[in-house]
């Protein structure tokens, strides 16, 4: 079975972003990166400024002089990672496998998925509104068979597009384009290549393997096959996390039951946020006390899938319940959520309106807390009793 690969490339997003955040800039050539009178290089130039020569990675001193009526800013990367996480939690709602690949690159593997879907170019058409709408931001997806020709396709769609490549059309796609386009062909393989007469890619699909082997190795082999639009590249969520977990230690010793409740309802609040912004469920909720002599205890209950906050509280209720059988003085509580997988395209897979309804809600909160920040109920007084 062919996979269905998306590869979705923001459009000078740097740029873009500082647009969104101060719309007075739309339509003016924009230049985001170091002191232009310095030696910094551009980290991504709006495409009123490319029209002018202007690229990623020129020193800015350089695009100065090819654009000097150009807006130049410092990057603020804060705020492009704040879009960035954005993107993929919209990503998310979407697709059950997404890797961000960089900070403005997502690839999704929706292998399996156009029984939901149906049309592919539909739903890229969807995720590029959503997008928009959600961000401000204009992207381009590229659909294909694997990741190499996918994320090809979007370089050639590039901006503001959107283009699939047919299974079976692959090296037809490539052949055309200059052989500098298959990622990772550095400055001294493309002068190589150049020498042995290969100027496109559909070149390197014709010339002998062998060849290719025996004046660069291993990487000769790989060569031949991308160059056919071949890749076996699995879409893989970087970095993913075993566990999330949080915990605090009173100012003050406490046995309170309100007090020591509330703690919880806060410690799970912010767990079950960075839970759920990672589009992961739970299977394991762990409690950890620790008394005013230092005995340190954990309980763990594991069980189905949770990511809502109200499930995850009423589980670490119980485990305080079997946890706290000292009469000693608490001095921290934590709670952990691990045995974490992946939240299969919730929104769509869902059989059940009540739970529907439920991840929306936890949705919408979670954007209010992404604009205004957690600690929505509780303030950091409560640490101060
Ligand atoms: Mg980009």
């Amino acid at each position: 079975m062919a996979r269905i690969i998306l590869h979705l490339d923001m459009d000078a997003f740097f740029a873009n972003v500082e647009r969104v955040l101060n719309p007075s800039l739309k339509g003016k050539p924009l230049i985001v990166g170091g002191n232009p009178e310095g030696r910094g290089v551009v980290s991504s130039a709006s495409y009123e400024a490319r029209k002018y020569g202007v690229h990623a990675a020129m020193p800015m001193s350089r695009a100065k002089k090819l654009c000097p009526h150009a807006v130049f800013i410092t990057p603020r990367h804060h705020c492009y990672g704040e879009f960035s996480g954005r993107i993929y939690r919209i990503l998310k709602d979407y697709a059950p496998l997404v890797e961000r690949a960089s900070i403005d690159e997502f690839y999704l593997d929706l292998t399996g998925c156009d029984r939901l879907y149906g049309d592919m170019l539909g739903l890229a058409g969807k995720l590029k509104e959503v997008i928009l709408r959600e961000t401000g931001l204009p992207c381009t997806i590229g659909i294909a068979s694997n990741k190499l020709v996918a994320k090809i396709a979007s370089s050639q769609a590039k901006p503001d597009g959107l283009l699939r490549i047919t299974p079976g059309e692959e090296a037809l796609f490539l052949s055309r384009l200059p052989v500098k386009e298959l990622p990772g062909i550095g400055e001294s393989t493309h002068k190589k290549l150049g020498d042995m007469g290969i100027r496109t890619i559909g070149d390197l699909a014709r010339f002998p393997r062998n060849l290719l082997v025996s004046s660069f190795g291993k990487a000769g082999e790989s060569l031949w096959e991308r160059a056919r639009g071949m890749d076996r590249e699995e879409v893989r969520e970087r970095g993913r996390q075993k566990s999330f977990s949080q915990e605090t230690t009173f100012e003050k010793d406490s046995e309170d039951p309100l007090f020591l409740k509330t703690t919880i309802s806060h410690l799970v609040e912010e767990v079950g946020y960075r839970l759920r912004k990672h589009g992961i469920k739970a299977k394991t909720v762990t409690l950890k006390v620790r008394y005013s002599d230092f005995r340190t205890i954990t309980r763990s209950r594991t069980g189905g899938e949770v990511d809502g906050d109200a499930e995850i509280y009423q589980i670490a209720r119980e485990l305080l319940k079997k946890a706290h059988t000292r009469r000693v003085r608490i001095r921290l509580l934590g709670i952990c959520l691990s045995n974490l997988t992946p939240a299969v395209a919730q929104k769509q897979l869902f059989e059940d309106e009540r739970e529907r309804r439920k991840s929306s809600l936890y949705r919408s909160l979670d954007r209010i807390r992404d604009k205004f920040g957690l600690k929505l109920h509780f303030g950091s007084s409560i640490w101060h009793q």
